[in-house]
């Protein structure tokens, strides 16, 4: 038994009043916003949206390492701080800097408004440190909008159905662009970052990795879930369930980036595989004789986001995110299971929408490792994903020979965004 187990994402309500056309949404990440002459050419690049006559939403995320800092500044008052405490705490990044985009927005002549994400109308479950939105009540949004005002939300945050402040996980800035622009009716969501697009494989491993245009809801789920790092694995769920086209790319030029939306015909035709994602970020654990219901129920009642599931016997083997470890080993020990961990495996995984109607792809991939001398531990596959395990050491290696023997770096395997 093989799955990639993704989290369901709740309905957003729908966009009251009525959506209307001309919405954007654009996200800048931590690196577009790192000191005072970035934050104000990202002000400027949402003044030229505004003026080419849009309505816009700005979401931006915490200047350069803020949230990091904030992070080690709570551990070094506190051994284990209280994770209500630390979300009141690390959503204030995200505070400074939308607050610092509204006032350069000011200085070149715009009306602007910052909003936390309380305001902004995102309130979220309970669970801090990676709350889900439940809900956008985007009235004051499309109020500010509607007196011709740019709009900057605060990323990373909301309230909870019990007014706590909570936050979304790291990286969750991308889910609060997302869920804005669903909720907002968005044309797209436009996220700025510090890379191109999203690639091939990762250009510090494979420096001829090339930037796709286009790729599928399915495609960028399995690459996000799978060491992806360019967007958080939960905006793009909730993109894809919500319709929202997403466009990755440059803050810093004016090109294109990488288009995530529906597959279509043309998708299909060019390139069975888009990229190869790894990711040595995971701890896998094995557990004997235990039930799979009461683990995983153990595990989801924890909020562990458990990726790759083998049976294998009587055995079950998982992955899970290396910063759940301690909470992973506690549901584990409260279960009173048998179990071993162990960090020294890395992830591979082929991702690819042509998969589904191209035979050998599991052939080249296997025959590949195998003149490698690697040897695949646990293989998963979905209907576009081939993934194993391999030492943590021969995960470059992997990368850049599957890389070549898929021909990623071809231009012919480019396919247009329509
Ligand atoms: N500032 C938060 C983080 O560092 C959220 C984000 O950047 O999207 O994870
Ligand atoms: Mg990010």
């Amino acid at each position: 038994m093989t799955e990639t187990a993704f989290e369901t994402v709740p309905a957003v309500a729908p966009a009251e009043p009525p959506a209307r056309t001309g919405t954007v949404v654009m996200k800048f990440g931590g690196t577009s916003v790192a000191d005072p002459e970035k934050i104000r050419g990202v002000a400027q690049r949402l003044v030229q949206a505004k003026q080419a006559g849009g309505r816009v939403v700005g979401v931006v995320s915490a200047m350069g390492h803020h949230t990091d800092e904030l992070v080690a500044l709570a551990h070094d008052v506190s051994p284990r701080p209280k994770p209500r405490e630390l979300d009141m705490l690390i959503s204030v990044g995200e505070r400074v800097s939308c607050a610092l985009v509204a006032m350069a927005i000011s200085d070149l002549g715009l009306d602007a408004i910052s909003l936390t994400g309380s305001q902004a109308g995102i309130v979220t479950d309970t669970v801090h440190g990676k709350a889900k939105i439940v809900e956008v009540r985007a009235r004051r949004i499309h109020e500010a909008l509607d007196q011709d005002r740019l709009v900057l939300v605060a990323g990373f945050q909301g309230v909870s159905t019990e007014y706590d402040i909570t936050t979304l996980g790291r990286g969750g800035s991308d889910t609060t662009a997302v869920a804005l622009a669903a909720a907002l009716g968005a044309d797209a969501c436009e996220i700025y970052t510090d890379v191109d697009g999203v690639f091939t494989a990762d250009p510090r491993i494979v420096p001829r990795a090339r930037k796709l245009h286009a790729v599928s809801y399915e495609e960028m789920l399995e690459m996000a879930a799978s060491g992806a790092k360019v967007l958080q694995l939960r905006s793009v769920e909730f993109a894809r369930n919500h319709g929202v086209k997403l466009h990755v790319r440059s803050t810093f030029t004016g090109d294109e980036g990488t288009w995530i939306r529906e597959e279509d015909e043309r998708m299909l035709e060019k390139a069975m595989i888009s990229g190869v994602t790894h990711t040595l970020e995971e701890v896998v654990y094995t557990v004997a004789e235990a039930s799979p219901a009461d683990l995983f129920e153990a595990l989801a009642a924890a909020s562990i986001n458990v990726d790759t599931i083998i049976q294998i016997g009587s055995e079950i083997v998982f992955s899970a995110p290396l910063e759940d470890r301690a909470e992973t080993a506690a549901a584990l020990e409260a279960l009173g299971a048998r179990w071993s961990e162990r960090d020294d495996l890395g992830k591979v995984s082929i991702v690819g929408a042509g998969m589904k109607s191209h035979p050998g792809v599991a052939a080249r991939t296997f025959t590949t490792l195998r003149d490698l001398g690697v040897d695949p531990r646990f293989v998963a596959t979905s209907p576009i994903k081939i993934a194993f395990y391999v030492g943590s050491d021969d995960v470059e290696r992997a990368v850049k020979a599957l890389h070549d023997a898929f021909d990623l770096a071809s231009p012919e395997a480019e396919r247009q965004h329509a």
